[in-house]
Formats: C-alpha cells, structure tokens, sequence
C-alpha cells in the first residue's frame, strides 16, 4: 500500500515557547531557499529509496512545524512543484493544510497560500488571555488569533483550525470558559485542544524540576478537558478523536491517516514516515538534516520495525482514541465483559456495533487501550477491573 498522506515539517520560528519540545531552531529570518532545497533532495532521495513506480497519489498534505508562516511568499507554490515530481493531488479534492501563527500570518502570506492551493488553515492560537500568552512565550497577543482568522477569511479560506492548550498553572487564573468562548466568536471549523505537558528538555520542564512552576492538577485538567467537551458539543462541534473537535465534514482527514494506521510520507528535520512495518524518523536538528541532504546523504536518524504485537496494540488505541471505536464483532468476550464495566464507569458507550470511548474514558485512554488490548488475548475471565478506581 503507498502513502497517501504526505507531512512537511517547516522547523523555524522566532523563539521558542516555554513548553516547546518539538524540531525547532530560533531564528527571525526562516531560510527558505535552503529549507526547500534540502525538502527536494529528501523527497527525491526517498522516491528512489522507496521505488515508487509512478507519482503517489495524494489524498492530503500538511505543512506543519515550527512555523510556516515565517517562510518567504511562493515558498508554498514551490513546495508544491517539489512534491509533484512524485505525487499527483486533484485539487478539488486535496486537504493540504498549513500551521500559521497569528503573528506572522499577514494579508500578503494568506493569499500567497490560498494561490498555492492550500484549503487549510490551523491556527496556534493557544490562548486569548495576555497574561498566560506572555507566560508560554508566545509571540501575539490576546487579539492576534482574531486578527488571523479574518486575514485567513480574507483570503478565502472556509476551512480553519484553531489550537488552544488547557491545563495550564493555576497560578495564572486563567478563564478557560472565557477562552473557549472566544474561539467559538471566530467560529472556527475545527478546534484541536492540547493538554500542557512538562517535557524535560523544555524551559517549563526545568521550572517544573527545579520546583518554579506546578502544572494544572488532575481535577483541574480533567474539568477544563470536559467543560471543552460540553461547549464545543453543545455548538455543533463533533468530539471526533481525543484533542479533536469538527463541525460535520470538517475533520481533519490527513490525521485520520495517522489513527488509522495506513503509510504516510513525511518530509523535513525531526518528521516520522510509516511505510508498514516500518516507522521511521529524521534527525530532529535543522543543520544536521540540512548537511546531510547537501551530502546527499539520508536525514533518517532511526526506526523501528513494528511487530505483530505491537501492531494489535496500536490498532486497539488507534481504534479508541477515534469515534470509529473497536468494532464488537472483533472484540474477544473478555473485551466486550469489559466494555460493559467501562460503561458502568461512564467511560464507554457500545452502539452502532463499536465500542467507543466517551470524554471521560478518553482522559484514560493510554490506560484503558493496554487494558482492552490485554483483554483481547485473555483467555480467562478478568476479575481485576471492576475495582479500579474512577479517574480523580
Ligand atoms: S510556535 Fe509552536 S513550534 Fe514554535 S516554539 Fe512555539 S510551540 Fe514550538
């Protein structure tokens, strides 16, 4: 099976944020020449590697990073003539998308892309609130994802994602109602919620570490991820995939290539590409990647096949990390014993012949996904599940 989702990864932006773990070098002036060579050489490189016959056929393309808005106009148009030395896309039906930050998304780069045939905005807006936009190091204002968004309508774009992060310190008394109310104002397309996370390698991760900063507790992070669920649902948001929320025909299909464990492509410093069994990953760093590929040598840093194991693991978390759900006609009796018991914790429903996970059994998803896939090779009844505690 050839990929038909393709990710670009762009690894620039002007300063990192405090919680940033991703590929990214700071740097106010994004080399864009140099980033689109290196894009050409790995995508040439892999085409051969690969030995795709003919051009791949394209379902989706997304340009993420880092920020993409820091590149040059017409890096987007000759992104495109690059991947299409390989791949072919219908522009009718195509999502490509790309990741914008609301400072340096200007009227000038929204119709340069809207040009290029990108039909997808996602919008690291994160918050709305000063204060805890300076905090994350955030680089726009209260007022700069508004701004953004009608740049992006301007433009003509009908399809826009905007990011928010919940879970921040409790120090910093944010209005989360208040924030999800502003985004719902813009109305939005698509809504994707990030819970903060301290990553060691991370400034947030040292202020955590060194006992600076305490990060939202378990109820509070829970509260904000379930009162997101209410009032996005209750405005015609569908809560399709753990973080993710679309009004009907608006979920974002290049993630879905990732949940539902088909090959994707992935180009650029830091990007991981599946090509069944084998997951793969570039180095993270943007000039080693970049010396790599002007030595015509391959970025990749590392990869790891996948067993069968662990690709039954994967598909049971894949399957309930979405609405899809676990299908009940490939579900064991000891996985279906203990659908019945998340249901009775409020953490499943079973209809329409899938087991699906409700918000709250998605605040346990990790846990539950080992549970279910561990029920599918019981061959005993499992005694242990009724007393696990309910989430706190
Ligand atoms: S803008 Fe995004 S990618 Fe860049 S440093 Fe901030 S969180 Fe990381």
């Amino acid at each position: 099976m050839l990929p038909r989702s393709l990710y670009v990864h762009v690894p620039f932006c002007v300063r990192r944020c405090a919680y940033c773990d991703f590929a990214v070098e700071a740097m106010r002036d994004a080399p864009t020449a140099d980033w689109l060579r290196a894009i050409a050489k790995e995508w040439d490189l892999t085409a051969r590697e690969m030995g795709w016959a003919g051009p791949l056929s394209l379902d989706t393309v997304y340009v993420g990073g880092g920020t993409p808005s820091l590149l040059d106009a017409g890096a987007m148009s000759a992104l495109a003539e690059t991947v299409r030395r390989h791949a072919t896309w219908h522009p009718a039906s195509v999502e490509w998308t790309c990741e914008a930050n609301p400072e340096s998304f200007s009227a000038e780069i929204a119709r340069d892309w809207k040009a290029a045939g990108i039909n997808r905005i996602s919008l690291g807006a994160q918050s709305f609130d000063e204060r805890v936009l300076r905090w994350m190091g955030r680089l726009h204002g209260a007022e700069g994802p508004g701004r953004a968004v009608a740049t992006a309508r301007e433009a003509g774009f009908d399809n826009v994602s905007i990011d928010l992060i919940f879970g921040v310190p409790g120090r910093l008394e944010r209005d989360w109602e208040a924030d999800l109310e502003r985004t719902l104002a813009l109305a939005p397309e698509h809504v994707s919620l990030y819970g903060l996370t301290a990553e060691i390698a991370t400034p947030l991760g040292r202020w955590v570490r060194d006992g600076r900063e305490t990060l939202a507790d378990e109820d509070r992070y829970a509260d904000e991820y379930l009162l997101a669920h209410r009032r996005l649902t209750d405005a015609g948001y569908e809560h399709y995939e753990v973080s993710n929320f679309g009004l009907p025909g608006r979920r974002s299909r290049h993630n879905f290539a990732y949940w539902t464990g088909v090959p994707y492509a992935a180009l650029g410093p830091g990007s991981h590409a599946y090509y069944p069994p084998v997951r793969r990953w570039n180095a993270r760093g943007w000039h080693e990647y970049e010396e790599a590929l002007r030595d015509s040598r391959s970025p990749v840093d590392g990869e790891e096949r996948i067993s069968v194991e662990d690709a039954a693991l994967e598909r049971v978390w894949l399957a309930l990390r979405t609405d899809l759900g676990f299908p009940v006609a490939e579900a064991t009796p000891v996985q279906l014993d203990l659908a019945r018991l998340w249901e009775g914790a409020g953490w499943a429903q079973t209809a329409e012949d899938r087991v699906r996970l409700t918000a709250e059994g998605w605040l346990l998803l990790d846990r539950l996904a080992l549970d279910f896939a561990a029920a599918g090779e019981a061959r005993h009844e499992l005694t242990g599940f009724a007393s696990r505690p309910a989430p706190d």
